[in-house]
């Protein structure tokens, strides 16, 4: 499973270090082989360690130029950053990026090879018109979106479930998930205020390979304890096999 924490402008850089050294000691005690993605903000960029892969949060489809106030490429390779957030809610309807903006930095940053967190999700309006026109939307997001590319990871995000406490049912969860696994085989996550209450029973749905998450992971013991609940659900599986 994929287990990826967002900050979004939380956290300053010498807090989101203590946390990311004690999201690795966690790791490293309990052995875990999930993954485990972490997307500081900015300022607080460092290099990944052994269990702890270190992502930007957005980044200009660029390696360098005059970008005023974004990050392009040159500033991710100087702490060897190679994973990305892109097409993310609050990109999309706060800072009012284009799907033609998102669908060219995915593009520039698939040419380089890196892994690409893909984020699709519909407003509440839309869910409210019915699975028909929600599927219709995500399907406008995936325009100028390789759904076949090695490197990608998506997560589906329904809007109006990000920071507001609100969550699909879990059939909806399970429903929209096989519905995006039609379309692309590559690791799928849910997110929307998943947190440590609810995170073990949506990472035991079929067809969520993972959790993005934001406020439920800014304490880092949330956090750990949703990785131990990934952990958990393998072994469990494990014995439901055998
Ligand atoms: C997110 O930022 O991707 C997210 C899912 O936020 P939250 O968990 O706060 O809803």
């Amino acid at each position: 499973m994929i287990l990826a924490a967002n900050f979004k402008s939380n956290l300053n850089r010498a807090k989101a270090h203590t946390y990311i050294e004690a999201l690795e000691a966690f790791c490293t005690q309990n052995a875990i082989e999930d993954r485990v993605i972490v997307f500081p903000p900015a300022s607080a960029l460092r290099e990944s360690s052994l269990h702890v892969k270190v992502g930007a949060q957005n980044a200009f489809a660029a390696r360098s130029g005059a970008f005023t106030g974004e990050l392009a490429q040159d500033q991710l390779d100087e702490f060897a950053i190679r994973t990305v957030l892109i097409g993310h809610s609050e990109r999309r309807h706060v800072i009012g990026e284009t799907q033609e903006l998102i669908a060219e930095k995915f593009a520039y940053y698939q040419k380089q090879g890196f892994e690409i967190v893909y984020c699709i999700g519909e407003p509440l309006e839309v869910r409210e018109e019915g699975n028909e026109a929600l599927l219709e939307y995500l399907e406008a997001q995936y325009e100028g979106v390789d759904l076949h590319y090695s490197g990608l990871v998506i997560a589906y995000e329904p809007v109006w479930a990000i920071g507001t406490g609100l969550t699909p049912t879990l059939q909806e969860i399970e429903l929209i998930h096989a519905s995006i696994k039609e379309r692309t085989s590559r690791p799928l996550l849910y997110g929307g205020s998943v947190k440590a209450e609810n995170a073990r029973e949506i990472l035991a749905l079929e067809h969520v390979e993972g959790v993005l998450v934001g406020s439920g992971a800014l304490d880092v013991r949330d956090f750990c304890s949703m990785i131990a609940d990934a952990k958990s659900l393998h072994v469990q599986k494990e014995k439901h096999r055998s």
